[in-house]
């Protein structure tokens, strides 16, 4: 029997209706003539609720524990999918992740996936079950307590059972019906595609597209996992959603498939800091230390060996970020005259494979920028991305200018 993974968000299995409707989509997939692998989220708000309990409890938490109280909210669906199949009288039967058994490392409240052996499942395949409802998000260390992957994780868990089951497709059901051209509440013009490829859902998932867990699109893309977004709340076939694929399935695609942005952001300079050998490592090592995650970085041109170093993070790291470097002055590992900070900050990206063979994608988007009088304060670029920090309060406007610039509103 080909093999589906299905996987259903914390919004698609909120109540008992909805598991109800989830598993009605599941019948039709055994009714297809496939062994399916359902992955469960816990119910919406759940695990949120959860955390805030441990850290009540404890402030400062043992993560085993964490990880014990955090990871059971996927067991309630997962019993309770299970039940609503067999209901429905299809042999199901659900598996917590230490069942399976989900083996992953110790790092507790983000570890990593090892292995997933498949002899347990697949015996009760070989015995007649059409159904293994699986919880996600959770595991077992080597040492044999429950682990969690990190929030998001059951994406997480869904691509790793594709691969380990080789799969046909990893269906992610969840609350919007597909991945868009760009966020559809900042214009109406969004048009969902049809596919995506792994290394341009990468960059839009970390871009701040929350629809799937970064980690499982790398996942995916290692093992060439076909991965589909599509929504549970509509009736759906086998050609909805976008399915994320390599790009070698996509035969004819544009030249930037994205438009990305990330609102709270912040670009700090240090001022007049001395250009030699070993200053770059001198400011970004505290700042990796103290947890920043910096994402541009602009070394200025020096003039009487000094320069001006300009980095982009999160809005909510630029207290710690400024702290890393007050102590890293203070310990006479760097010199600077003054850190200039501005938090009005976003960033806007333009993302497509299409990049690495078509030039003036930049020359395009400096362009529609300019029509539009926004200034840009930074630019960064890779093979199939390029990224600009602008003024917040221009964000939503430089997204539609670009939007329209690279014609994302019609098909391709
Ligand atoms: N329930 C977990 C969370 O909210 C894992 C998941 O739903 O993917 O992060
Ligand atoms: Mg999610």
């Amino acid at each position: 029997m080909p093999i589906l993974v299905m996987k259903f968000g914390g919004t698609s299995v909120a109540d008992l209706d909805r598991i109800r409707n989830a598993a009605e989509k599941v019948r039709r997939e055994v009714e297809r003539g496939y062994d399916v692998i359902v992955i469960v989220s816990a119910m919406s708000g759940k695990t949120n609720e959860l955390v805030g309990w441990v850290s009540k409890t404890s402030p400062l938490f043992d993560a085993r524990e964490y990880d014990a109280v955090v990871s059971s909210g996927e067991n309630v669906t997962a019993g309770l999918m299970s039940l609503t199949l067999q209901e429905m009288d299809i042999p199901a039967r659900s598996w917590q992740g230490w069942q399976v058994p989900l083996k992953t490392s110790s790092a507790h409240s983000s570890a990593r996936i090892v292995e997933i052996p498949r002899e347990n499942i697949d015996q009760k395949f070989a015995e007649g079950m059409k159904v293994a409802v699986v919880a996600g998000f959770q595991g077992i260390s080597e040492e044999g307590r429950i682990t969690t992957l990190g929030r998001g994780g059951s994406d997480t868990t869904a691509v790793a059972f594709a691969a380990a089951f080789e799969a046909e497709r990893c269906d992610i059901y969840t609350d919007v019906d597909g991945i868009y051209t760009t966020d559809p509440r900042i214009t109406k013009k969004a048009r969902k595609l049809e596919k995506i490829a792994f290394e341009e859902m990468l960059e839009l998932a970390s871009l701040g597209a929350k629809v799937l867990q970064t980690r499982s699109v790398e996942l995916a893309m290692r093992y060439k996992v076909r991965l589909r977004v599509l929504s549970s709340f509509e009736e759906t076939d086998e050609t909805s959603g976008t399915l994320v694929c390599d790009e070698e399935e996509i035969m004819e695609s544009k030249v930037v498939s994205g438009v990305a942005y990330s609102r709270d952001e912040a670009k700090m300079t240090l001022l007049s800091v001395a250009d030699r050998p070993g200053i770059a490592a001198a400011i970004f090592g505290p700042l990796a230390h103290g947890g920043i995650n910096v994402d541009m970085i602009v070394q200025n041109v020096s003039a009487d060996g000094r320069t001006d170093m300009t980095f982009s993070c999160p809005v909510d790291q630029v207290l710690r970020a400024e702290r890393a470097m007050q102590e890293a002055k203070e310990r006479g590992e760097i010199n600077f005259g003054e850190l200039v900070q501005d938090t009005e900050v976003c960033k806007v990206s333009v993302v497509g494979i299409g990049m690495r063979s078509h030039a003036g994608v930049a020359a395009r988007m400096f362009e529609a920028l300019k029509a539009e009088n926004i200034n840009i304060k930074v630019i960064s670029t890779s093979e199939i991305k390029i990224s600009v920090l602008i003024d917040r309060k221009y964000m939503e406007l430089a997204v539609q200018a670009l939007h329209d610039a690279f014609g994302l509103d019609e098909a391709a």
